[in-house]
């Protein structure tokens, strides 16, 4: 081993991240025109977002309203004026050339979210965040479909003038899991707001810095501490076309190899923009990046400052993930994991606790955060696509609760059939012959069973404690398997004992 070569271990991974996401508003930020992207193409534009001459902009109360939760919810300072600048570029998306941005005065600024990264908790911090419109979409038609391969481009302009928030984080994050394990619990947050749609297509757009820089070279002994000149020092790529927590750790996972293969090679890192390429799992240069001076900030003369001071008080936000999860640990006794599923989201944790209140915890536990949510992630749904159905779950707990069938039969046919077939519990139980056989039922199988298998009797006496899983075959044969098999051992040996 030469005294050049540098281990893997020598290097630590730096990422921050910007984050685009588009607040759930009925109208665009600056019109009044309806953010419904999936109306036909350029069907939601008016005068205002084609950015036609004079054309003036009129600032979206409940996109400003949403901004203001979000920093609430990540503990920012929300200064009591605040402005918008333009940012001037070119590009067919973009109808006016310029995007309504906020520059130097952003409505949040200095917040953290405290993530948890294998039972470790780590805070992040989040430098800004700001409010801006988010341009068009364009679809690239023909030849090799993308971006430079197509015959054509369309440009739809449905989505231009969109609320975007744009969140930017410290560089902090280590690894890309650290990423990941922010992106889930920012969705949540975003998503108890009530301020994002996470099944609205591009709703959530991660743009990645990353860099890799030799552990020597940090001037603190706590790597989360890398130090300005360090981070001056080295050249980073950032990572456009990212839109999940997932695909931002597939495509973090990749450029941090790619990066760190180049310095044990002894390779120059590029400082260039990348573009995740999804579907071959890889990164791909696309240009060198634009500096902030070639965007010619200045100052948006169509909008008065935006004073929020006085209002913001009135703005609540609701109980976040995080302060649920710890309360669902100590009002029901939950574990951690159980907490952590049952409060992904506000829908969930809401039903939980409707369950919860009604039957005993730890059985309102394993039907929604075991049973029901397995069962929905396996057919791709959400609680929100049983919308006006949640009750029937709520009944069918109910008849586990009160033992009218067995649990298995609840889940493995009841529940399995509502979600399919959309049918009642109370129906499929009556179609099936579900209910629980009455116990006198049960005994006289019971003692048929005895009757009938002399020779299993036998084997029973003579110790052989397999006879009896025998007989509890015979007994659930018996009852048309409507009979609870732990039940039924425990009739058998109280009748062989007797
Ligand atoms: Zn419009």
């Amino acid at each position: 081993m030469t005294a050049q070569t540098v281990q893997q271990g020598d290097l630590v991974t730096v990422i921050g991240l910007e984050v685009h996401v588009q607040l759930e508003t009925d109208t665009k930020i600056f019109c009044g025109c309806s953010t419904d992207q999936t109306d036909e193409p350029n069907e939601n534009v008016c005068p205002v977002c084609l950015g036609l001459p004079g054309a003036l902009p009129v600032l979206n109360e409940a996109a400003v309203e949403a901004a203001v939760k979000i920093g609430k919810a990540i503990d920012a300072d929300i200064p009591e004026e605040t402005r918008f600048h333009r940012k001037n570029y070119y590009y067919p998306d973009l109808p006016k050339n310029f995007q309504i941005t906020q520059y130097d005065e952003p409505i949040c600024q200095d917040g953290d979210l405290e993530i948890s990264v294998e039972g470790q908790r780590r805070t992040v911090t989040i430098e800004r965040a700001h409010l801006e419109e988010d341009p068009g979409s364009l679809q690239h038609v023909g030849g090799g479909g993308g971006i430079d391969s197509a015959d054509y481009t369309l440009v739809d302009y449905n989505r231009a003038g969109t609320p975007l928030m744009e969140i930017v984080t410290a560089p902090d994050f280590r690894s890309p899991g650290e990423v990941r394990a922010f992106l889930a619990e920012l969705e949540e947050v975003l998503e108890y707001l009530g301020v994002f749609d996470a099944e609205r297509d591009g709703s959530l757009r991660i743009d990645a810095n990353l860099s890799i820089i030799p552990e020597d070279e940090i001037e603190s002994d706590d790597i989360t501490q890398i130090g300005d000149k360090a981070l001056a020092a080295a050249n980073r790529t950032e990572v456009k076309n990212i839109s999940s927590h997932k695909g931002a750790e597939k495509a973090l996972a990749y450029e941090e190899t790619r990066q760190k293969n180049a310095i044990q090679r002894g390779r120059a890192v590029e400082q260039e923009t990348r573009h995740w390429d999804e579907s071959r799992g890889i990164t791909v240069s696309m240009r060198s990046k634009e500096e902030e001076k070639d965007y010619r900030y200045f100052e948006e003369a169509d909008l008065p400052p935006l004073r929020v001071s006085g209002w913001k008080d009135e703005i609540s936000i609701p109980e976040l993930p995080s302060a649920r999860r710890e309360r669902f640990q100590v009002e029901y006794g939950l574990s951690e994991e159980a907490a952590s599923k049952l409060t992904s989201t506000k829908q969930v944790a809401d039903f939980y606790e409707d369950v919860a209140g009604e039957f005993d915890p730890d059985l309102a536990a394993t039907w929604v955060a075991d049973n029901l949510l397995g069962e929905l992630n396996y057919r791709d749904m959400a609680i929100t696509d049983l919308e006006g159905r949640l009750e029937d779950v709520n009944r069918l707990v109910e008849l586990v609760a009160d033992d009218e069938i067995t649990a298995k039969n609840a889940h493995e046919t009841v529940l399995r059939s509502m979600l399919d077939d959309g049918d009642a519990p109370d129906e499929i139980v009556d179609r099936e012959g579900l209910g629980k056989t009455g116990e006198d039922e049960v005994q006289q199988a019971v003692v048929e069973a005895i009757d009938e298998n002399p020779d299993a009797v036998d084997d029973y006496e003579s110790g052989d404690e397999g006879a009896i899983n025998f007989l509890v075959g015979q007994v659930m044969q018996k009852t048309g398997g409507s009979a609870d098999p732990g039940d039924v051992n425990q009739l058998l040996r109280a009748e062989l004992e007797a």
